[in-house]
């Protein structure tokens, strides 16, 4: 029954876009029901040219194509469409300057996300983002600050600050006494109760930045670091400017100031020429870096990437396996990471019912383990201690507690 359709959409891996490949042919007879129905295709997709082509060839029942830097155009694309009958595919090539105060669609009460920079500058070799999300433009502290502000009036509980690698946050500013760890310090003062940030670059993580995150207070102990590989062959050729001694020395620097913290990771397997040898190191790293989750990929080629040149020549069943084997340990890694508060009390920032079973509460803890317990719903929305009775691998289970 929906009069407008949009479709926003990502680029880091080729499964990503088959699936909207797929999505983009299953609502084609959505026309045929209502022929005013506007569909339009935005986000990182719609920023490659390869899509551009591809929509202006063979998908005529796309009415809008906008990408990344033309977002906050999207109310004038509308107005093309829907009063002059007109399809519009618009993609600009350079990012220009950042737009303030484009409203924001929440989809939670509780807890937000708040952008403080866009684009990267990194170019690991394998990642298309550096090209669909444009240089590193970091947003002034000022309006980083309001935008908070404005959610503590509303009764957010969480934000979560958002940049390709928020550990260069400020770099691209002239005055030279912004940077991410001062920008933590700032949000640590204001009465929000938890903040989160995501993603860290492992080689732009200072120990200015160390020392800010030990305050603790609101600022959560969870660092998501993402580390990709444990070979450093592999790691030099994704460009990622550390090897795995940097890593796990930043690891057990980040363990030793702040006691108890939890570390997340990303990985990926079968990048090109990744020999068996290689990805046992990535095992052992995993291993030694006591990660507590991780986001698990098969290198994915993007073309238009300096690594979609190297020859990509691991086959299939053996990236599948390499998958297999390495989810196994991390998976380990979860199960660990729960165990060690079984019999804890920990807070919970209660989100709702649990999504598994409608009878429970559901929240995440300080360390972001998801928790689940019998409640009233009165409690949605507050932050409470909760005695952990069973871990589980992906799930803690509790009792409300007035210890
Ligand atoms: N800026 C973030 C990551 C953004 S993309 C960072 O650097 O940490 C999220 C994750 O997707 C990356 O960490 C990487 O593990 C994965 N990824 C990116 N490009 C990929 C590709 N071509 N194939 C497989 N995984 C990829
Ligand atoms: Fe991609 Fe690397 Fe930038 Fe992350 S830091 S977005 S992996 S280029």
């Amino acid at each position: 029954t929906a009069d407008l359709i949009i479709i926003n959409t990502c680029a880091v891996r080729a499964g990503a876009e088959n699936k909207v490949y797929g999505e983009i042919g299953r609502l084609k007879k959505y026309k045929y029901h209502n022929p005013d129905l506007v569909i339009a295709l935005g986000g990182c997709m719609a920023q490659e040219e390869t899509t551009v082509e591809k929509v202006l060839q063979a998908i005529p029942h796309i009415d809008i194509v906008f990408g990344t830097h033309n977002l906050h155009k999207l109310p004038e694309y509308l107005h093309g469409v829907m009063a002059e009958k007109r399809r519009v595919i618009e993609v600009f090539s350079e990012e220009g300057r950042i737009i303030e105060e484009i409203p924001a669609a929440r989809n939670s009460r509780y807890k937000a996300w708040v952008n403080i920079m866009y684009g990267c500058d990194e170019f690991c070799s394998y990642c298309i983002v550096p090209y669909t999300r444009g240089k590193e433009r970091s947003r002034s502290p000022e309006h980083i600050l309001s935008e908070v502000e404005v959610l503590i009036k509303a009764g957010y509980k969480e934000i979560t600050l958002l940049g390709q690698n928020v550990n260069s946050y400020g770099l691209d500013l002239e005055d030279p006494d912004i940077d991410f760890p001062n920008l933590l310090a700032r949000l640590n003062a204001m009465p929000i109760p938890r903040i989160r940030f995501t993603t860290s670059h492992p080689k732009d993580f200072s120990a200015a930045l160390i020392e800010v995150l030990a305050r603790g207070g609101n600022l959560m102990p969870h660092i998501h670091l993402p580390v990709q590989s444990g070979s450093d062959r592999i790691l030099k050729a994704m460009n990622r400017k550390y090897t795995s001694a940097d890593y796990l020395e930043l690891v057990n620097r980040i363990h030793d100031r702040i006691p108890g913290i939890s570390l997340t990771t990303d990985l990926i397997v079968g990048f090109p020429g990744e020999t068996e040898s290689d990805f046992e190191q990535t095992l052992d790293l995993v291993r030694k870096a006591r990660f507590e989750g991780a986001y698990t990929f098969i290198y994915s080629k993007r073309e238009g990437t300096p690594a979609a040149s190297y020859p990509d020549d691991i086959d299939g069943m053996t990236k599948k396996n390499r998958l297999y084997r390495l989810n196994e340990i991390v998976n380990e890694g979860y199960r660990q990471g729960n165990l060690r508060f079984q019999g804890e009390v920990v807070e919970v920032l209660v989100e709702g019912p649990s999504k598994t079973n409608p009878d429970l509460l559901s929240g995440y803890t300080r360390n972001n383990k998801l928790v689940n317990f019998p409640g009233p719903d009165d409690l949605i929305g507050r932050i409470v201690p909760i005695r952990i009775k069973t871990a589980r691998t992906w799930s803690l289970i509790g009792e409300p507690t007035n210890e």
